[in-house]
């Protein structure tokens, strides 16, 4: 396995040496300030191609090792968590003698080890399951097997029910229902006629087909094309990723007689029995017209064909825990075909994973004991607290805004709340029964645990604790219900916080991460939230269409993209991350310049602190994608590809100034035509 650059001679430990070193005063991980200067090509103007100017070296230098279909940072800091995660299971699993949850740790990362006891099952697990599907006979039958699947599967289906802070009303949890149940990757993936989506399509037929006959179903080819047009038909009912991102337009609470009513043909009560819900008043129906769609098709396609449709999504759903024929023909339809990866990863890699999907709080305290002290934290907040202060400057000296908007604005980021490392309080795993001779098992008993835990959320008052990510996730997140911001523990590495880096480099890393997290309570949703979490405008019409008009001008923008020559970035998709990152970005610009206290930067290495800044950002991100995964991406991230996040630059007018950008250079915008949002 090749790992990014420089970082393959790096500790494998993540933070303990780096604040070893900070008392010596030792170099940087990446170069002599932080940012991996031999990378740079200085061939290239960067008012020409600013990715190619900072990470064309790395670029040719890299390639995407054979288990991934993406390469860049963020895979390779995940890359080290999973190693360091796997020498802490481990230890739990050999422990003997252990108790509570180091020996559920230990005890479901060897099940899911045991290959050969997994093997000696074959099919076996799946028959019980299997068999209730078989049985059902009629439509309330039907809609029974939808609850306890949602119960008991991690499976999407075309109704998902889901339990979450209640966005009308923040003190309380509400119940929701999503639309899915596609073995595809988006919508578009049926509908569109792009060449690779129709090679997807065959390949996903005989995909399924593979998949009913290890199962042991027959005459599963026909049976594959019949569950090909059910899913076509649902996939024309479904809004698309950009409807569904829209907070008012999802946000549509119905009484569930109300639902019954305006969606006949299935048996909703049935379902919501199952569930545990029957008694729930009211439903946040996120996508109404795909729910009406539904329970018509329920009705109208033949039941057998409904049973092999929910077959194939418990088979899929559990195939990674079954026989290596599954995992492989698993592996080989979404990991090579969707994606275009050449090889699986390494199965104890997937063990972390699979641990860390059903035990994450437990495990990521294990990580959190070892990697990450004190000082990491109090070197976070400490750059939070600049960030934070210059949203506040950024939002005052606004000249667009009207006092009463910024009034609002202000005060919501005055309740953003910041949480940094993990999540407070201990999930309590004590009823989760692991057995070390029972992998799919274990799977199956874990998810009904998380659901369990949910139900048991709904009376209670709204944990504003909780967070969905784990000390050991390389990544970062922003809560509008909850209004705050949580910042892992695994993110606080280089190259986007290194404690012996130039602060510029920290300011254009960790900086811009910390003000992108902020923003997203500002993007073109978040915004839509006032400061107590609650889905309502504090927006005066004027203010909102000016931020709208502003929006609009980065939807354009974006659109102009083309990461492959048939497919654009969708700009309406990725507006929310990408108005995340120009205002982050932003932000953290002013954050260094105060930090400075009015001082000059000294030059380094011949870079300005100015530049060093901008150079920090863009070697977070260098990525290389596989063409398929780029187009899956491109259909269904939110995100933009890594080297279009970086030239967000071209809309800062302190780059400009920086390197010297001038009017005929390739990535240079007019005064005009630089998209200010924030
Ligand atoms: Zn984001």
């Amino acid at each position: 396995m090749l790992l990014g650059g420089l970082a393959s001679g790096g500790a494998l430990v993540a933070f303990e040496p780096a604040l070893a070193a900070m008392a010596t005063k030792a170099r940087p991980q990446f170069g002599s300030f932080g940012v991996a200067t031999e990378y740079l090509d200085r061939s290239v103007a960067p008012g020409d191609d600013f990715y190619e100017f900072v990470n064309g070296g790395w670029v040719k230098a890299n390639t995407i090792p054979s288990d991934k279909s993406r390469y860049g940072e963020f895979e390779r800091l995940g890359d080290l968590s999973t190693a360091n995660t796997r020498a802490l299971i481990e230890a739990a699993a050999a422990q003997a003698g252990a108790t509570g949850n180091a020996k559920r740790i230990g005890d479901y990362y060897a099940a899911f080890m045991d290959e050969a006891g997994i093997e000696a099952k074959g099919a076996r697990p799946l028959q019980p399951d299997l068999a209730r599907i078989a049985a059902i006979a009629n439509a309330q039958q039907l809609a029974q097997a939808i609850g306890w699947i949602n119960r008991d599967f991690n499976a999407s289906l075309p109704v998902n029910v889901g339990i979450g802070v209640d966005q009308k009303n923040t003190a309380r949890y509400a119940t929701s229902m999503s639309q899915g149940g596609l073995g595809l990757p988006d919508r578009d993936y049926y509908i569109t006629d792009q060449k690779a989506f129709v090679d997807a399509r065959a390949a996903y037929r005989k995909h399924v087909s593979a998949m009913l006959k290890l199962a042991g179903l027959t005459d599963t080819d026909a049976r594959a094309e019949r569950i090909y047009a059910l899913e076509d038909k649902l996939a024309r009912s479904h809004w698309t990723r950009i409807e569904s991102r829209d907070a008012d337009k999802t946000y549509n609470p119905m009484a569930t007689a109300e639902l019954v009513a305006k969606a006949p043909g299935f048996d909703w009560m049935a379902m919501l029995r199952e569930v545990g819900l029957a008694d729930r008043p009211t439903f946040v129906i996120r996508q109404p017209s795909a729910f009406i769609a539904f329970a018509q098709l329920s009705n109208q396609i033949p039941l057998a064909d409904w049973k092999d449709y929910l077959a194939m999504r418990v088979i899929s759903s559990r195939a990674a825990y079954l026989s290596k024929a599954f995992v492989d023909e698993n592996f080989a339809f979404n990991g090579r075909t969707l994606n275009g990866t050449p090889e699986q990863q390494a199965r104890w890699r997937r063990g972390v994973s699979a641990t860390e999907g059903a035990l994450g709080d437990a495990v990521g305290r294990l990580y959190a004991a070892k990697y990450f002290p004190p000082a990491a934290k109090a070197a976070a907040q400490a750059m939070i607290a600049n960030v934070k202060a210059a949203w506040v400057n950024r939002i005052k000296g606004l000249t667009w805004m009207t006092p009463a908007t910024k009034q609002k604005a202000l005060a919501k980021l005055a309740a953003l709340r910041v949480e940094i490392g993990y999540e407070d309080k201990p999930r309590d795993y004590s009823s989760l029964v692991v057995d070390r001779a029972d992998a799919y098992g274990n799977y199956g008993r874990s998810i009904r645990h998380e659901w369990d835990r949910q139900l048991a959320k709904l009376p209670q008052p709204v944990d504003r604790g909780e967070w969905s990510m784990i000390a050991s996730t390389v990544n970062a997140q922003s809560n509008f219900v909850l209004v705050k911001v949580m910042f892992p523990a695994a993110i606080l590495q280089p190259p986007f916080f290194d404690p012996n880096a130039d602060p510029a480099v920290n300011y254009g890393g960790i900086g811009a991460v910390i003000g992108h997290e902020m923003s997203h309570q500002f993007d073109d949703q978040g915004s839509k939230y006032d400061a107590t979490g609650k889905l309502e405008n504090w927006w005066s019409p004027t203010d909102l269409a000016q931020f709208k008009a502003a929006g609009q001008k980065l939807i354009d923008q974006y659109d102009s993209y083309r990461p492959l020559p048939d497919m654009h970035i969708q700009g309406a998709l990725t507006l929310g991350e990408n108005i995340g990152d120009l205002a982050g970005l932003g932000v953290a610009f002013d954050a260094y310049k105060a930090s400075l206290k009015g001082r000059k930067a000294p030059v380094i290495d011949g870079f300005t602190g100015e530049q060093r800044f901008f150079l920090g950002w863009g070697q977070v991100w260098r990525t290389l994608h596989r063409e398929p995964a780029m187009r899956n991406r491109i259909t269904t991230d939110p995100h933009s590809p890594g080297p279009w996040r970086a030239i967000t630059v071209r809309n800062i007018d302190a780059w400009y100034d920086a390197f010297g950008v001038k009017p005929g250079q390739k990535e240079y915008l007019a005064p005009g035509d630089r998209v200010k949002v924030w």
